[in-house]
C-alpha cells in the first residue's frame, strides 16, 4: 500500500471515532437532515489516479464549492473584464455578510462570498433562459469529472429557494447598484441550482485536477482553462475559499481551498494533487470541522502544504 493511501486510511479511521464534529447547516432545512456522521475523502492525482478513504462515493450538496466552477466558466466566456464586476480581495467577513456591499457600493468583495457568486450567476445567465444557464453549469461541472451522472439534488434547490430570503436581499441590494442585469429571481433560480448539485469527494477531486494541472484536465487531455487563469484561480480559493476563516484554512492547511455549507471542502495542491473531503458538520464560520482537520493532517503528513514542509 502506498504511504498516501496508508495516511487516507489513517484520517478516515480517526473522523469515525471524532466527538466533536460541528454542526450541520440549519438555515437550509434539506441540509439540516444529513447524517453529521459522514465522512469521506478522495485524492486525485494528475497521472489519473485517484485514492479514497471513508465515504467517498456518496453525493453530498456542494453549496459554494460551485463557485470555483463557476467563476472557471464565467472568466472562460467573459476573460479578464469580468473583474470589473467583482474584486478579489478576502472579505473578512461571513459568506452572507450584506455590510461592505453598501459600503462598496455593490460590489462584492471576491466571487467566493454570497454576493459575489450571485454576480457570477448573472454573468453567466445573460443571454439565456435560467434553464439554460443552470443546464451550462451542469454540463461544465459533468465535463470536468469526465462524469455525466452528476446530478442536481431539486430537494435542496427548492429548500433553499423557499429560505432564500438572506441572498433574496444581496441580490435586490447589488440590483440597486446596477450590479445585477438579469431579473432577480432568475439569478437566485441560477445561483440555488448551482448550489444544489451533489457530487461525491471522488467526483469533486476529480473535477478540480485542471486546477493542479496548470488548468489541463489530465481524464481527458483537454485545457480548460489557461495556466495564467488557473495559478490565478488557486491564488483566489488561497486567499478568499473560506470566508472569515481564510487565514485560519492557510494557517492550518496551506493550500487553496474552497469550502460550501454542505461540509465539503475542494482543496488543491499544485502540482500534485487535487482533493475532495466531506464531513456534514460545521465550525462557527461555516466550513467543514473534520474536513479541515483532515486536510491539516493530510498536508502535514505528506507534505503538500504551498508554504513548504
Ligand atoms: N447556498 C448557500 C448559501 O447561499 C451557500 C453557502 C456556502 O456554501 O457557503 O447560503
Amino acid at each position: 500500500m502506498t504511504k498516501l493511501q496508508e495516511v487516507l486510511d489513517e484520517i478516515a479511521l480517526e473522523a469515525a471515532s471524532a466527538t466533536d464534529r460541528g454542526a450541520v447547516a440549519h438555515y437550509i432545512p434539506e441540509l439540516a437532515k444529513v447524517d453529521p456522521a459522514h465522512f469521506g475523502i478522495a485524492v486525485a492525482l494528475p497521472d489519473g489516479q485517484v485514492l479514497t478513504a471513508g465515504n467517498a462515493e456518496t453525493p453530498f450538496s456542494i453549496q459554494s464549492v460551485s463557485k470555483v466552477f463557476t467563476l472557471s466558466l464565467a472568466l472562460g466566456k467573459l476573460g479578464d473584464s469580468l473583474w470589473a464586476r467583482v474584486g478579489r480581495e478576502p472579505s473578512g467577513n461571513p459568506f452572507n455578510s450584506i455590510v461592505q456591499l453598501e459600503q462598496e457600493k455593490g460590489r462584492p468583495r471576491n466571487p467566493f462570498i454570497n454576493a459575489g457568486a450571485i454576480v457570477i450567476a448573472d454573468l453567466i445567465l445573460s443571454g439565456h433562459q435560467p434553464r439554460e444557464a443552470i443546464g451550462e453549469i451542469v454540463r461544465f461541472i459533468r465535463y470536468l469529472a469526465d462524469d455525466d451522472t452528476i446530478l442536481i439534488d431539486e430537494r435542496v434547490a427548492r429548500s433553499e429557494t423557499a429560505h432564500g430570503d438572506r441572498n433574496a436581499s444581496l441580490a435586490h441590494f447589488m440590483r440597486a447598484f446596477g450590479s445585477i442585469d438579469n431579473p432577480v429571481d432568475h439569478v437566485l433560480g441560477v445561483y440555488f441550482h448551482q448550489c444544489a448539485i451533489a457530487m461525491s469527494c471522488h467526483q469533486l477531486a476529480r473535477a478540480g485536477l485542471y486546477l493542479a494541472s496548470r488548468g489541463c484536465n489530465p481524464l481527458t487531455g483537454m485545457q480548460v482553462v489557461p495556466v495564467e487563469r488557473a495559478r490565478r484561480i488557486n491564488a483566489i480559493m488561497l486567499m478568499c475559499g473560506h470566508y472569515d476563516g481564510s487565514g485560519e484554512f492557510a494557517f492550518r492547511v496551506g493550500l487553496p481551498g474552497k469550502s460550501g455549507v454542505g461540509g465539503g471542502i475542494l482543496a488543491i495542491a499544485p502540482g500534485v494533487a487535487s482533493i475532495g473531503v466531506w464531513s456534514p458538520g460545521l465550525d462557527t464560520v461555516g466550513n467543514s470541522k473534520l474536513g479541515t482537520a483532515a486536510l491539516e493532517q493530510l498536508t502535514r503528513r505528506m507534505e503538500w502544504s504551498v508554504f513548504g514542509a
